[in-house]
């Protein structure tokens, strides 16, 4: 292989919105409900019902649009895309395809070699179909209609990508834009994102080659695969001076193969036509200006500020505003006036440990920003120790208890009183001879033995800096 290729990459990108209700009817949108529980004849597609845009729906397409630089198209309508299958019971998807709500965005991302421009082709608005369960047996498939009528946007780049790297770093970017917006939760596993990689190689400079479209990546890791995988399949059938078809393609995540599903489909084969069904879209510019105004302040700006308000590390930062859920939960507890630095922590410290011991969810964790800021300050006015504080947060993260009630039902708080301190510190001075020799002797080390010891009789409640100062006083 002498010659030098290049990758070329766009994305298709569909993403679940997280409304509560479905796209043109009043169902449930929720995931994992019992199958065929959240349907009506309007998502049946029953003779004689009509479809009514959910508002919700166009006003999260629109902020997408906004928060990705996106043109507003104020005249956009809905086209039937004609095709039979089981899960969709219409026999047509309603989508949009000559006028798509969204149109020219653009999104940065940065992998080390300055900033570079991914282009946003277009954005539209569209419905999931159902699920076919089949069966482990193989005689029979299922279906599930609740997911049919959920709302999609489907995100359009051009094909600006040129690695993996830069792929990645779309996706991570675009999906905590999204995640900020509230817009979807965007989880690969459970299909609230799914992600269609169109990818062709070339030699340097020429023009654009063949594409094969591969689906079904449900993993960041399975994209990288995926698409290392297929560079490869593609140059080879080059060099032995064969043709890429243009073609959809499944990617086998276990077995790290890649198969043909189907030579790849052109819009005329929809035969996609204006949905009489749905009136135009009419956008006006006071309502993209009210939704202007409601964005959320995104990443980056959030950076500049805690950098500039808090004087937080870059390192911290980057953690803290890596989910919109770690920034929501620091600038709450931070509203009860603890100390930033203390916050971000605990954010970085315990917060991640139990997220990673505990595989918890970290887009789920419930932690009320009031009881982070009580456990602060418990501990800097010396009521619990920081041990003690650890214990009491996990409660707090785990079971949602209340920190004060707490600490009082379970009676952990640290006991002031001096001369209670030292008639178990001299307890332990007089049944530790060793250490205390020891101690006297210059190995002063040994009197962390003996802080441990009346730790442990006090059961934790003491601050182990006061219990040192005493032991020290009566080691003089
Ligand atoms: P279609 O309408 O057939 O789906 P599009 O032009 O809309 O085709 O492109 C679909 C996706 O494929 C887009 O993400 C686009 O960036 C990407 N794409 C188009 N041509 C190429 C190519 N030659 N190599 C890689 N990706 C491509
Ligand atoms: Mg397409
Ligand atoms: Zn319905």
């Amino acid at each position: 292989m002498n010659k030098l290729y290049e990758k070329v990459i766009g994305l298709e990108i569909h993403v679940e919105l997280a409304t509560k209700t479905k796209i043109f009817c009043g169902c449930s949108t929720a995931f994992g409900g019992k199958p065929n529980t959240q349907i009506c004849p309007v998502c049946m597609a029953m003779p004689g019902t009509l479809p009514v845009l959910n508002r919700e729906v166009l006003n999260k397409a629109i902020a997408v649009g906004l928060a990705t630089n996106c043109e507003i198209n104020l005249n956009s309508y809905f086209d039937r895309k004609n095709y039979f299958y089981p899960d969709n019971p219409q026999n047509y998807q309603i989508s949009q395809l000559y006028e798509p709500i969204c149109k020219n965005g653009y999104i940065t991302i940065d992998v080390g070699q300055g900033e570079k421009i991914i282009r946003i082709h277009e954005i539209h608005m569209e419905e999931d179909a159902g699920k076919l369960l089949h069966q482990s047996e193989g005689r029979e498939t299922l279906v599930d209609y609740n997911r049919a009528g959920v709302p999609l946007i489907e995100i359009v780049t051009s094909p600006d990508m040129r690695t993996a790297e830069e792929v990645n770093a779309f996706l991570q970017k675009l999906r905590l834009i999204i995640q900020y917006l509230g817009a979807s939760d965007c989880k690969l596993n459970e299909g609230s994102m799914r992600v269609d990689v169109n990818l062709s190689v070339r030699e340097v400079g020429k023009e654009l080659g063949t594409r094969t479209e591969m689906k079904n990546l449900n993993s960041f890791r399975a994209i990288g695969h995926a698409i290392e995988h297929e560079e490869k399949r593609q140059i080879e059938l080059i060099e032995n001076g064969k043709e890429v078809e243009l073609e959809t393609r499944r990617w086998d995540e276990e077995k790290g193969n890649s198969y043909s599903m189907r030579s790849k489909e052109d819009s005329r084969d929809y035969r996609y036509y204006h949905d009489p069904d749905l009136p135009p879209i009419r956008v006006d510019e006071g309502m993209i200006e009210a939704i202007r105004a409601s964005l959320p302040e995104f990443r980056e700006d959030k950076i500049r500020r805690y950098k500039e308000d808090y004087k937080l590390p870059d390192y911290d930062i980057d953690i803290i505003t890596s989910n919109k859920k770690f920034a929501d939960i620091f600038e709450d507890t931070i509203s009860y006036n603890v100390p930033p630095k203390k916050v971000s922590n605990w954010i970085m410290g315990e917060t991640m440990r139990l997220i990673r011991e505990r595989n918890l969810d970290e887009n789920n964790i419930l932690l009320d920003g009031k009881k982070l800021a009580y456990i602060i300050n418990a501990v800097d006015d010396g009521i619990i120790n920081s041990n003690t504080a650890k214990l009491v947060f996990e409660e707090v993260l785990i079971n949602q208890i209340e920190p004060k009630t707490y600490i009082e039902a379970n009676n952990i708080a640290q006991v002031f009183d001096r001369d209670t301190l030292l008639s178990v510190a001299k307890e332990v001075i007089s049944t530790n001879e060793k250490s205390v020799t020891d101690y006297k002797s210059g190995k002063t080390k040994a009197i962390g033995f003996l802080v441990g010891q009346t730790m442990k009789k006090m059961q934790g409640k003491a601050s182990p800096v006061e219990v040192t100062k005493i032991l020290e006083e009566l080691l003089q």
